[in-house]
């Protein structure tokens, strides 16, 4: 007998003949289910990954490539150059990188250790920079990473100044685009012994991270940490502050008055490994919107020249890099496309000899290749987002990191040709002016104007 919690059957027939069915565009099958969920766990929901909902995107941004009034650059003849400086502003050794996009911040708790480690190893080899994250460094990661930022998280997990010191940049984490505004989580299944040990919490118990940092309750304290962050790396290393795409024209004032050499913008539909669903489903605007208004307060203050700009939040393609550049973005930070390339949401893993179909693994955490969120479960069918040491063995980050590579070269590649093909010999010779939206909306929030007009809608 059905439960009164059990799914309502499909097609109701009413005594009289059948019925006209026409379901509550309000109370669609979904928001009922999400209420009988809560009715029976009295829990809000927590996944990984980030927005599912429809978002504007840079898809609804088309490139206006050479033609009569323009001459494109030949492939094959011309060069066109991604190189990539980061942090120049006051750091003394600033971050120089051969391509445009890096590698975002992702925990060693969150993500296996072989995981982080097939990330740097990707990353060196492309010239690029990866970073950690809450919880602290691993020795594998700054081995294999040639370039390392290294986080400072409200939580302070694992956080001190011998790594600190070992860094490349440090990026001050205030806020990120799945959850601006809200800590992070970390389950206690993930909670292994080496990831209790360095975060010097409870093995198996649930950690919550917190939302905000201890030492500052605003901007002029944030101006205070950053002074003595440069003192304690000789003002060597540049300094990142991140935070989520909210009130974006303000913030990014805020964070350059008080010293960034690079700020990180990371919009909604930014991946996280464990948070609330209601967070990464109704918080914060999406990169498309939040990135012109980045660029607009750096231009205010005069600062587009002196303070690099990086824009992350479901980055997938080159296409996506080359307009993000275009709109006024220095680089790139890429999270989720990262882990897709190791192999997140496959239905099979490689044990070094053959592919190994993990669909029933899948399956038994109630979802199936391509539409896996469950991060936050440690049951990562195929060894990236897990500490389990049978599932871990899943990932060999050699194979895994040439997967990663192989993904960036063609990035890189996109972004590149993009360039040449409007005439550009540097990719950071993009600008907004070859571009044209798709949509009001997408012209709106870009502020570039919509194809075949002149207009960009509020201007
Ligand atoms: S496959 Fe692994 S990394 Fe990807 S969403 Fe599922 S649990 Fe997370």
């Amino acid at each position: 007998m059905n439960g009164p919690f059990e799914q309502l059957p499909q097609s109701p027939q009413l005594a009289g003949g059948p019925e006209q069915l026409e379901a509550s565009a309000s109370f669609d099958a979904d928001v009922m289910a999400y209420i009988r969920r809560a009715t029976q766990c009295g829990i809000y929901d927590i996944r990984g990954m980030g927005a599912k909902r429809r978002l504007p995107t840079f898809d609804d941004l088309v490139f206006l490539t050479a033609s009569a009034s323009r001459y494109p650059l030949e492939g094959y003849r011309e060069q066109c150059t991604s190189r990539t400086v980061l942090g120049a502003r006051f750091a003394s050794k600033p971050i120089e990188l051969e391509i445009p996009v890096t590698i975002a911040g992702m925990s060693f708790g969150s993500l296996s250790a072989s995981a982080k480690d097939a990330l740097g190893r990707a990353a060196s080899e492309m010239g690029t920079s990866t970073t950690t994250g809450d919880g602290g460094m691993t020795p594998e990661e700054r081995q294999s990473s040639k370039t390392l930022v290294y986080q400072c998280l409200p939580s302070r997990y694992g956080f001190n100044p011998d790594d600190l010191r070992q860094a490349d940049a440090i990026e001050i984490v205030i806020g990120q685009g799945a959850k601006p505004g809200g800590g992070g989580m970390l389950l206690g299944q993930k909670v292994s012994s080496r990831v209790a040990g360095m975060r010097t919490l409870p093995e198996g118990i649930d950690q919550r991270s917190a939302c905000r940092h201890p030492d500052w309750t605003g901007p002029d304290d944030l101006a205070i940490k950053i002074e003595e962050l440069r003192e304690i790396t000789d003002w060597e290393k540049p300094i990142y502050v991140k935070m989520g795409a909210t009130r974006v024209f303000d913030d990014v004032k805020l964070a350059v008055k008080a010293g960034a050499d690079v700020v990180v913008i990371d919009g909604m539909q930014g991946g996280t490994a464990a948070t609330q669903q209601v967070f990464i489903e109704h918080t914060g605007i999406p990169t498309l919107a939040a990135l012109p208004q980045a660029v607009a307060a750096l231009e205010e203050m005069d600062m587009s020249e002196t303070v690099g700009l990086v824009i992350s939040g479901g980055i997938r393609t080159g296409a996506d890099v080359a307009k993000a550049l275009a709109l006024g973005a220095d680089a790139v930070s890429i999270g989720q496309a990262a882990l897709i390339a190791l192999g997140c949401n496959n239905h099979c893993h490689h044990d070094g000899s053959d592919w190994v179909d993990v669909t029933g693994d899948y399956q038994q955490l109630g979802t199936a290749p391509g539409y896996c969120h469950h991060c936050q479960t440690g049951r990562c069918p195929v060894g990236i987002a897990t500490q389990d040491e049978l599932l871990e063995q899943r990932l060999l980050p050699e194979r895994a990191a040439e997967w990663v590579r192989n993904y960036l070269q063609v990035v890189n590649m996109e972004v590149t040709t993009l360039a040449r093909a409007c005439g550009k010999s540097d990719v950071h010779h993009l600008e907004r002016e070859d571009l044209a939206a798709l949509t009001v909306e997408a012209a709106a929030m870009a502020r570039v104007p919509l194809a075949g007009t002149s207009w960009i809608p509020g201007t």
